[in-house]
């Protein structure tokens, strides 16, 4: 049996993908009987302005050894082989070590770390400052509807960690072969299988809180023991090597291995890893608004004229502007078609905007991260190199204050924003728990609302309406990345402390879910190889 991989197969809409295996056999001049088999492997939507959309589909083919295929392709149909690994190799046999390893932290890098130890049979505990995801998602939804925040069980910090309430999107520039595996998995846990084959795969909160549950029995099933409301709140080294951890400042656990994935937002804990000596150093992150229009809207800006399609999904966009003589970079994150944008402080006394989806992303309006790079240049003054969570934290109090103190954000009309206008009426947002009126440019560094500006100025010139009388802004977006790194030598450990293995968002190598579950597996097999 011959193998193909093709790519750059196109269906105009209104086209079913009964229609593949009859383009495919005009393309390959073969007769239809000649395809014993035919798979999608990527299915993406080219919704370029000013052309149809149409589907673009990358498709696995099995003909039989003796079909002739022309010796050429037409330009823009590519063979190629499969990169993609879709099992994790079991490494070198390991000897058993004497205590268990601990993972700190269970959004994708903790959880994914533990999977791959748990598949090697090693003794395992997963500790967790947050609730569960029943007792998480209680918690979440009093903040967002009566503005009580608790500290421990919050958007930031619980089961699944921080993008749980999220878009889910899957997303992620890493040409990383396991990739495909992290899906799988996910698959098997419960996300659609769409997730496999989409050019820009989602899951939604709504399915992914379901998946994430199932991955706690899967690992708990695999012999991982998993406590939930265990703050390690403290270090214990010797001889330039973990040696324990001090759960909830009470509890001693004996360690000589822990895979630190505590993601970007538990500033203590990093305040308190910085006075145990672990090396780390400041790194560029990048800070803004939300950005909220009617989806309707950029429906019609991306899909024009076939913007009621029903075989579009909600439009997304992505845009960047080069602020050359500022020297900063404008750009959208983490847009959400159909969602919410949502304060998600983990502290109290500071506000922070993120944006979320259901799996349908049907709400009514459409939001996006707009930010502008900070360099570490422009924290240094906070000191290093925990500086960036200083300097986040400043203006994250600031909307707090500006907000009403009370968990609502600061938020403003775009266009009175760009104008430099105090507060003024605003319209009806998504925002949970609340916008209050306010003068946006008070909550931000001069820098970055001065690149704001000009980067809608840009945007709107890409996406012709996406200034508009509708559309508001919501502070402060502040999490796109973290502001540090935990230095790492070359066998995953940490570069001053041996036995700790940090990954993930936090620790400064990953920004995303599908990032964080790759570094988190890459702890794992770290791990697994110096125990080997
Ligand atoms: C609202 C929101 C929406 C997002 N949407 C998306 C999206 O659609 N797609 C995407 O790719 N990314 C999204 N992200 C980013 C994504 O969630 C993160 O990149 C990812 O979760 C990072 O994974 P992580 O495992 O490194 O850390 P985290 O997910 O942050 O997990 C760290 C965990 O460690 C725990 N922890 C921290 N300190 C301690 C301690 N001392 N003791 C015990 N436990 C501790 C925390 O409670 C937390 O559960 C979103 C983020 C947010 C906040």
């Amino acid at each position: 049996m011959k193998v193909l991989h093709l790519g750059g197969i196109k269906l105009t809409l209104g086209e079913g993908e009964e229609l593949l295996a009859k383009k495919v056999a005009s393309i390959l001049d073969i007769s239809i009987n000649d395809i014993v088999a035919m798979e999608v492997i990527r299915k993406a939507i080219d919704a370029r302005r000013h052309k149809p959309p149409h589907l673009v589909y990358a498709l696995r083919i099995s003909v039989s050894e003796d079909t002739k295929l022309p010796a050429e392709f037409n330009e823009g149909l590519q063979l190629s082989a499969q990169k993609d690994k879709s099992e994790i190799p079991l490494l070198l046999s390991v000897c058993p070590p004497n205590l268990p390893v601990v993972v700190i932290g269970s959004g994708p890098a903790g959880l994914f770390a533990s999977y791959v130890l748990a598949l090697r049979g090693i003794p395992l505990l997963l500790l967790e400052r947050g609730t569960p995801i029943e007792k998480r998602t209680k918690d979440v939804q009093e903040f967002w509807e009566e503005g009580v925040l608790n500290p421990q069980s919050n958007v930031l910090f619980g089961e699944g960690g921080a993008g749980t309430f999220s878009d889910g999107k899957l997303t992620s520039r890493t040409k990383n072969p396991y990739s495909s595996w992290v899906k799988k998995i996910l698959v098997e846990m419960g996300a659609p299988q769409t997730i496999i084959t989409d050019a820009k795969p989602h899951i939604g909160t709504d399915r992914l809180r379901e998946v994430i549950v199932n991955l706690r029995k899967k690992l708990i099933a695999m012999g991982c023991a998993i406590r939930f409301s265990a703050h390690v709140t403290d270090f214990v080294i010797s001889r330039e090597t973990i040696s324990a951890l001090i759960v909830n400042e009470k509890e001693e656990i004996k360690i000589n291995h822990v895979v630190l994935a505590i993601g970007q937002s538990a500033d203590d804990t990093y305040w308190k890893l910085f006075e145990r000596g672990i090396k780390m150093e400041a790194k560029p992150f990048a800070m803004g608004l939300r950005v909220e229009h009617p989806q309707e809207l950029i429906n019609s800006i991306q899909y024009g004229k076939w913007r009621n399609h029903p075989q579009l999904p909600p439009a997304e966009y992505f845009v960047t502007a080069s602020i050359s003589d500022l020297n900063r970079s404008v750009y959208t994150f983490c847009m959400c078609p159909g969602g919410s944008v949502i304060g998600c402080g983990a502290f109290a006394g500071f506000v922070i905007t993120n944006g979320m989806s259901n799996a349908k992303r049907s709400g009514e309006f459409a939001n996006s991260a707009i930010v502008v790079n900070v360099r570490v240049d422009d924290f240094a003054s906070h000191g290093q190199p925990l500086g960036g969570l200083k300097f986040r934290q400043l203006w994250e109090k600031k909307a707090f204050l500006s907000g009403g103190s009370n968990y609502q954000a600061p938020a403003q009309k775009m266009i009175d924003f760009l104008q430099g206008k105090p507060a003024g009426i605003i319209g009806r947002t998504s925002f949970l728990p609340g916008a209050k009126p306010a003068a946006l440019q008070e909550v931000l560094p001069e820098f970055v609302t001065d690149s704001l500006r000009r980067g809608l100025r840009e945007f709107n010139k890409k996406m012709p309406g996406f200034i508009t009388e509708d559309a508001h802004l919501i502070g402060v977006e502040t999490r796109t990345s973290s502001p540090l790194r935990i230095c790492r030598r070359s066998d995953g450990q940490s570069k001053s402390i041996g036995g700790i293995y940090p990954c993930g968002e936090g620790a400064g190598y990953a920004g995303g879910i599908i990032s964080s579950a790759l570094d988190g597996i890459k702890a794992a097999q770290n791990l697994i190889l110096n125990l080997s």
